[in-house]
């Protein structure tokens, strides 16, 4: 039990006992002494919520950070996603076109706006939606396409925004791994109709819990303020069907401060990056993400792809090996959409005999990646690996 309350950077590898359990994220945190002088503003005005001064100002902070015109900030990731369609309207009973290997809120948050989500099938080199696939499933009731920039790999926006040109739909992206991520000098907060991200605290930048949505539209910034805030356009009127989607003003507070720490955090998962690709080339049948040029990562994930065959070992195999010396990957997506209680049964729109989402997913695992895993934890993981 003592073994979990010391530091483990200062316990040599060798000690393993000692050591304390690695996860795959730890929250970038200010400090404690920063946030209560900040904090100390926002007791004294006794306004501690419905968009005030600290939100404010981190929205207009998060606008000219991500180069958007409109940063609307929200309670999390999956209320972003959900006042994102909402704000857009969509036809209630029209289908929303998504991948299946991301994270539960991507398809819930069309389930809960009472649309319903459609599977495509993913590319196999960047495991982004396959634009082929997304034109197959599109059909009469088909009002929007909402892609995933997974692991922070860009999903092929050029030909999903022609695509969604071309048949008249919606392109939303959830950007919760592309925070601060760019393609072509373009900022990915720019791209489709509206960007959703995550502010969770286990994503690279986060206010503890929280969301941001981003658009070029200033119409649609509107109808967002709105639905984040149970479609309230003035005392005595209510426009539209909102929620509860709104930060506080403790949350923006941690959001402001952590806006410091994000460079340091970025600069010390690239580094990782590049540790870890050098262990990931030193074994036939592992790889990593694909490589994508002009592009800026965001540094949200790790992943490591595990050909069972050629590496001698399974992704599983991996995992337990891993969180026998304290290790702990994890099996992201794992299970992916369609293998949900909820979801079962659903097709995923391919091009291939057996989708390609299917023939992945029990090849990803994400590793450890953030500025608390140090060299003695990155050696025990090449040992692990080494020897698995
Ligand atoms: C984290 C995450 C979300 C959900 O965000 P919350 O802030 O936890 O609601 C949505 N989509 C993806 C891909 C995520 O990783």
């Amino acid at each position: 039990m003592a073994g979990t309350l010391i530091d483990p950077n200062r316990i040599s590898p060798d000690q393993e006992g000692a050591r304390a359990p690695l996860y795959v994220a730890r929250p970038l945190l200010p400090e404690l002494s920063d946030l209560n002088a900040l904090l100390e503003g926002v007791w004294a005005t006794r306004i501690v919520t419905n968009e005030a001064a600290l939100h404010n100002r981190l929205e207009a902070e998060l606008s000219r950070l991500l180069r958007v015109p409109v940063a609307k900030l929200f309670s999390s990731g999956t209320s972003a996603l959900q006042c994102a369609m909402l704000a857009l309207d969509l036809p209630k009973g029209s289908e929303v076109i998504t991948t299946p290997l991301t994270f539960p809120a991507t398809a819930h948050a069309i389930s809960a706006c009472g649309l319903t989500p459609v599977f495509a099938d993913i590319e196999p080199d960047t495991l982004t939606i396959d634009p082929r696939a997304v034109e197959a499933a599109i059909t009469p009731r088909t009002a929007a396409v909402l892609g995933v920039h997974v692991y922070g790999t860009i999903c092929d926006v050029d030909a999903l925004e022609a695509l969604c040109a071309a048949h008249d739909l919606r392109l939303l992206f959830d950007a919760a791994h592309a925070f601060y991520s760019q393609s072509g000098g373009r900022s990915v907060a720019t791209m489709g109709d509206v960007s959703a991200f995550s502010l969770h605290a286990t994503k690279l930048y986060n206010t503890v819990e929280g969301g941001l949505a981003t658009t070029n539209d200033t119409d649609l910034a509107e109808r967002l303020g709105l639905a984040r805030n149970f479609g309230i356009e003035s005392e005595e009127r209510v426009s539209i069907v909102g929620m509860n989607g709104k930060m506080s003003e403790l949350h923006a507070a941690v959001g402001l401060l952590n806006l410091d720490g994000l460079p340091a955090e970025r600069a010390a998962r690239k580094a990782l990056r590049a540790s870890y690709n050098s262990i990931v080339s030193r074994h036939f049948g592992l790889k990593t993400q694909a490589l994508q040029v002009d592009v800026v990562h965001s540094e949200q994930y790790y992943l490591l792809r595990v050909d069972p065959q050629a590496f001698g070992a399974s992704r599983d195999d991996l995992y337990e090996a891993l969180k026998a010396r304290k290790i702990f990957a994890r099996k992201y997506f794992w299970p992916i959409c369609t293998d949900y209680d909820c979801y079962r049964g659903m097709p995923i729109i391919s091009l291939e005999k057996v989708a390609v989402a299917d023939q992945v997913k029990s090849t990803l695992l994400c590793l450890p990646f953030h500025s608390g895993v140090t060299d003695a934890h990155v050696d025990v993981i090449a040992e692990t690996i080494a020897s698995t």
